[in-house]
């Protein structure tokens, strides 16, 4: 079994979620006492963020870097990058270090395409949203990506930050995340992705009309998948 590095911290709410998912897919998937070998890099989620705020994504590279060559020199097989928002800067990660790091939107977009969904409403943090890094990232697999309103951005980015982060999860903020979908299946969404690695502590299936794409359980999928069998998430070539 390939040894996963675990780059997290972005926030540690959803980085538990990656260990306590691996393990438990290790588990079904080879029985018995099997857990999965992997390694956790956490950083301190506040610098990144104010970093975030401030523009600096060239800092935030240099930060994740630094934390990448930590994973690779103790041994990381691949890299798996815990949240949507900081693969803005993943392709200088994966410059930067000699193993592969596993692309959230390509595990997020495979099993899309893979559920036949073609146009998809995407809700994560502003910058997920708002910013071209991620959905150029889906559109390139061919997909269609719908993005709420300004307002329904704000409504989704601050409860991201200001409760999922923080280990908060309210039931008027869940009717709020269900409205929000309401409206991007009514704009004509087929699916939506929970494109920030929290939302999935907030919101299931059971709260949206039509399927919805959970990034933390399809990235650890993807991750289990590759350190128990070598199987890889590609792109398609382009036509
Ligand atoms: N975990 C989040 C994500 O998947 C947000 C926190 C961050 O900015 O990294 O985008």
């Amino acid at each position: 079994m390939q040894l996963i590095g675990f780059l997290g911290g972005m926030s540690w709410e959803s980085s538990a979620e990656y260990y306590r998912l691996a393990n438990e897919m290790v588990r079904d998937r080879c029985g018995g006492l099997h857990s999965a070998r992997c390694l956790l890099y956490s950083v301190d989620f506040a610098a990144i963020e104010r970093m975030q705020v401030d523009g600096r994504w060239d800092d935030a590279a240099t930060a994740l870097v630094e934390a990448g060559g930590a994973l690779q020199a103790a041994g990381a097989d691949f890299i798996v990058l815990c949240t949507n928002t900081m693969h803005r800067v993943a392709d200088t990660l994966a410059d930067a270090v000699d193993v592969p790091v596993l692309h959230i939107g390509d595990t997020t977009a495979a099993a899309v395409v893979g559920a036949g969904v073609h146009r998809v409403g995407l809700l994560g943090t502003e910058f997920t949203m708002a910013q071209p890094f991620y959905a150029d990232r889906l559109a390139s697999h061919g997909l269609e990506v719908l993005v709420p309103d300004e307002a329904d951005r704000a409504t989704i980015h601050r409860i991201i930050y200001d409760e999922l982060c923080l280990g908060m999860v309210r039931e008027e903020s869940r009717d709020a995340y269900r409205q929000v979908i309401r409206r991007l299946v009514a704009a004509g969404a087929e699916g939506v992705i929970y494109g920030c690695t929290e939302i999935e502590l907030l919101v299931g299936p059971q709260d949206s009309p039509v399927p919805v794409f959970p990034t933390t359980r399809l990235h650890v999928e993807a991750a289990v998948d590759r350190a128990v069998t070598g199987a890889v998430v590609r792109r398609p070539e382009l036509p």
